[in-house]
C-alpha cells in the first residue's frame, strides 16, 4: 500500500502541491485527473522521490519514501540507498524514454543487472518473460528507433517492471501516441491491473479510467479536489470545478 501523508511542496512562491492526503490500497488502481498546471506530474515525482517534499510524508507498505525516522526527525536518505528504495516504485514517462542507443534487450536487463543485481542469464530470462506479457518477443534485438511510439512505450512498460516494483506510476502513457497506438498500451496496463499490480495513473483517457480504475483523484490547484469511485466522480462530482473540467473532457 502507498500513503501519501499530508505532502506539500513550493517552487519558490508558488504552492505547487498542498497538504495532499491519499491512500492506495495494494493492488488498487488509482486515475487522477486535474487540469494543466495542478500539480498531477509533481506528485507523482514526489511518489518516487524525485522531488522533495517540504511537508508531509510518503511510506509503500510502510517504508518512507527517502527518508529515515529517527526520534521525530525525518533524515534525508543517502543517494545510494534512496536509488535502492526508488526500486520499488517504477515510473512511465509521456515520452517513453528508452535509451536509444541500447537494444529492447539490454534496456530492458539494465537496471536489473546494477539495481537488483541479479545474474545475466537471469535478467536476459526475466527481460523475455515481460516482452511476452507486453506482446513484443519478436522485438528483443530492436532499437527504440526501429519501434513505433505503442510499441516504444511498451517496452517502457516491461522495463518498469523488470525491477518488481510495489507499484507503478504512469504519467500520462498514451497522451504522446498516435490515436491508433493508445489502445494497445492501454490494454497491457489494464493486464496489469487485471493482475493486481497498484498503479497510479494520471491520464485524460476518461472511458479508461472509467473502466479499469478503482478510485479516481481530481486535482486542481495543488489540492485533491475529491475522490472516489469512478461512476461517483463521473455521474455526480461534489465539486463544480471537477464538474466543469469533466464536461470539457467528457
Ligand atoms: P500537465 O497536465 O500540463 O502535465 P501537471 O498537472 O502535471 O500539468 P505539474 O507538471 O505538476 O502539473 O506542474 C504544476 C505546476 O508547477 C505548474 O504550474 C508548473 O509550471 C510548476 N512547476 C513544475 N515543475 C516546476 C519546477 N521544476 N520549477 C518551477 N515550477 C515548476
Ligand atoms: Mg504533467
Amino acid at each position: 500500500a502507498v500513503h501519501v501523508h499530508g505532502i506539500s511542496k513550493s517552487f519558490g512562491s508558488f504552492k505547487v502541491l498542498d497538504d495532499i492526503e491519499l491512500n492506495l490500497p495494494a493492488g488498487s488502481v488509482t486515475a487522477i485527473l486535474g487540469p494543466s498546471g495542478s500539480g498531477k506530474s509533481t506528485l507523482l515525482r514526489t511518489i518516487n522521490h524525485l522531488e522533495r517534499v517540504e511537508d508531509g510524508f510518503i511510506s509503500i507498505d510502510g517504508e518512507l519514501v527517502g527518508y529515515r525516522q529517527k526520534g521525530d526527525t525525518l533524515y534525508e536518505l543517502k543517494e545510494k540507498d534512496i536509488l535502492q528504495r526508488r526500486a520499488d516504485i517504477g515510473m512511465v514517462f509521456q515520452n517513453f524514454n528508452l535509451f536509444p542507443h541500447l537494444t529492447v534487450l539490454e534496456n530492458l536487463i539494465e537496471a536489473p543487472l546494477h539495481v537488483r543485481g541479479l545474474e545475466r542469464a537471469e535478467a536476459i530470462r526475466l527481460a523475455q518473460d515481460l516482452l511476452a506479457r507486453v506482446g513484443l518477443s519478436d522485438k528483443i534485438n530492436a532499437y527504440p528507433r526501429q519501434l513505433s511510439g505503442g510499441q516504444q512505450q511498451r517496452v517502457a512498460i516491461a522495463r518498469a517492471l523488470a525491477l518488481r516494483p510495489k507499484v507503478l506510476l504512469f504519467d500520462e502513457p498514451t497522451s504522446a501516441l498516435d490515436p491508433e497506438l493508445v489502445g494497445e498500451v492501454l490494454d497491457v496496463i489494464k493486464e496489469l491491473a487485471r493482475t493486481g499490480t497498484t498503479l497510479v495513473i494520471v491520464t485524460h483517457e476518461i472511458g479508461f479510467a472509467r473502466e479499469v480504475a478503482d478510485t479516481v483523484v481530481f486535482m486542481n490547484a495543488g489540492r485533491v479536489l475529491e475522490a472516489g469511485p469512478p461512476a461517483l466522480i463521473f455521474s455526480e462530482a461534489q465539486h463544480p470545478r471537477t464538474r466543469e473540467f469533466l464536461a470539457r473532457v467528457l
